[in-house]
């Protein structure tokens, strides 16, 4: 028989397995021998009051887990004789567009401009230090694509349609915890992502596709309307009727090679903004109300948005236990963004705070039509860079010197690790960034007393929350309307931000060139 129940339990239980039973044996009044599992279906924190875990489960009572509901990598069919499918980028769109594929009877073959996972960590280590940025293998470029050396978090906003349960499947068949189909705000952490994306790949050649990395597609061959296959590194040709163009919101030569082959654009609102820092034992004291979350809290996390002159200002990919990290694909610019890993035990919280972009703020490049957002974007992270000394070290300020427009003469300890310079931010960003930021600031200090602090920091500038070009599609079949076989996937194409989104997109991108109804 199994029965599902919710349990009610402190911290240290929420997290021991061993310790539901006793529980589970208590609340159903069952002796513990009749309990033979217990499968954890959903585990969210209660920190309104005193802190508790609710976690739902079903007990199976004198009844064995069947083994074909154990998860584990599914057995995908031979695809190396059947018709070949190009995917440009292995990040999660173009990673789950090809298991997709697989499932369908198709093969599929990925190029991506960086390296494997493995060698890529070398380059990022150099990044870190601030010693050299390699514009084909960074944090956003290589195998795994943005999503691998960052948080990993897992939640999305979005409401689009979705398997959002399949793709959290099949990332636990490669490794990742159960842990992440339970929690109500699952992550993996970047200790653990570069595994999981190597055994997806693992699955891809397995079955018979192909992954092939430092390929970068330079051009596509179109005849008539027509997908015919794609140019590598401007010398190459490869050919395929179908092409998943899945590139990321930071390949911007993609964009405007499409744009140089006459191929349609659109410029598309996105947001921008900063990354703030504080102490985690700040934000834990505030969200849990005690001074120290002790050995069982995990770090806690926050969520904040407002609205200020009629425009949204909110916290986005929020690293508890994290760092800051560079994040730059180019030479003369400067762009930060966040991530943590599996155990989130930086001593500093932090998150990107950005102000929604519109039309509007784009006007004075209307000239450059699609790539007007792109050129703003571009502006100011190049104002970054200079503000900063032209080197990988990041623009700051302290949160409280910002709002008071004042410079700050020191700055505080910080988890970048190029370095920082104290420098007036309100010179790096627009003003209408700037001033609804500096507001803003004050309302979130309002909602969680204690944010407003100078023990927090500024660090400039975070402009890839999403991409600033959309490559238009129909809606339908998912092609661009002037090439039938392109489709354009993923968060550099628009049509997703974040991990999941851009996974999903990837599968619907798939079933698409399947001809599956969806
Ligand atoms: C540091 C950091 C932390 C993040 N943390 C989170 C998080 O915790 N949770 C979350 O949901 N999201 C997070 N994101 C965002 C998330 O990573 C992206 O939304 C997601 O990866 C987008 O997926 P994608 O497949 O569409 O594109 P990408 O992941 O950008 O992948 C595109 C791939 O295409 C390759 N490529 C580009 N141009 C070419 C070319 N011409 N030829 C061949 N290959 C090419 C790139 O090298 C890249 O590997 C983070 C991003 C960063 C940078």
């Amino acid at each position: 028989m199994r029965r599902e129940i919710e349990l009610k339990l402190t911290p240290s239980e929420a997290f021991d397995p061993q310790r539901w039973k006793h529980a589970v044996s208590a609340r159903l009044g069952i002796p513990e021998g009749r309990i033979y599992h217990i499968r954890p279906l959903k585990r969210s924190i209660d920190a309104r009051h005193k802190v508790f875990y609710r976690l739902k489960v079903e007990v199976f009572i004198g009844e064995h887990l069947p083994l074909s509901e154990k998860i584990s990598i599914p057995s995908y069919p031979d695809v190396s004789r059947k018709i070949p499918v190009v995917i440009v980028g292995a990040g999660p769109a173009g990673l789950f567009a090809a298991l997709t594929l697989i499932r369908h009877g198709f093969k599929p073959v990925i190029f991506e401009r960086g390296k494997d996972v493995k060698a890529r960590k070398y380059d990022i280590s150099l990044l870190n230090r601030g010693e050299k940025l390699n514009t084909e293998s960074n944090y956003c470029f290589g195998e795994g694509g943005a999503g691998t050396y960052s948080d990993g978090k897992l939640y999305t906003r979005s409401t689009k349609r979705g398997n959002v349960p399949e793709i959290l499947h099949t990332l636990v068949a490669h490794g990742a915890t159960e842990d992440i189909l339970i929690d109500a705000h699952p992550h993996i952490g970047t200790d653990k992502l570069p595994g999981i994306i190597a055994s997806i790949r693992r699955s891809i050649l397995d079955a018979g596709g192909e992954v092939h990395f430092n390929k970068r597609v330079s051009g596509l061959l179109v005849k008539n309307g027509k997908m015919k296959g794609v140019v590598l590194d401007s010398e190459e040709e490869y050919p395929s009727g179908s092409v998943i163009l899945a590139t990321g919101h930071s390949a911007r030569d993609i964009y405007r090679m499409l744009d140089q082959q006459g191929l349609q654009l659109e410029a598309k609102p996105f947001a921008l903004g900063i990354r703030i820092e504080h102490p985690q034992q700040l934000i834990d004291s505030i969200q849990y109300h005690m001074p120290d979350r002790g050995p069982h809290l995990p770090a806690a996390a926050y969520n904040l948005v407002t609205q200020v002159e009629g425009r949204g200002v909110f916290s986005f990919c929020m690293c508890p236990g994290g760092i800051i990290v560079p994040s730059s694909t180019g030479s003369n610019e400067l762009v930060v963004n966040g991530m943590s890993n599996s155990k989130r035990n930086s001593p500093y919280a932090n998150s990107g705070i950005a102000v929604a972009v519109e039309p509007a703020d784009w006007q004075v490049y209307n000239d450059e039509g699609p790539f007007a957002a792109l050129r703003l974007q571009e502006t100011i992270e190049a104002a970054a860079w200079s503000a900063a000394g032209r080197t990988l070290k990041a623009p700051a300020q302290r949160m409280t010197d910002f709002v008071k427009g004042k410079p700050s003469a020191t700055l505080p300890e910080c988890s970048y690790n190029p370095g920082l310079v104290s420098t007036s931010l309100s010179a790096v960003l627009p003003d209408f960034i700037a001033s609804r930021l500096s507001k803003a600031f004050v309302d979130f200090d309002a909602k969680m007393k204690g944010y407003l602090s100078n023990e927090a920091v500024l660090v400039g500038v975070e402009s890839r929350t999403s991409s600033p070009v959309r490559i238009p599609r129909n809606e339908l079949t998912l092609q661009h309307p002037q090439v039938s076989g392109l489709y354009p996937c993923g968060e550099g194409a628009g049509y997703a931000g974040g991990i999941i989104s851009s996974a999903i997109d990837g599968v619907r991108c798939a079933l698409a060139v399947a001809g599956k109804p969806q």
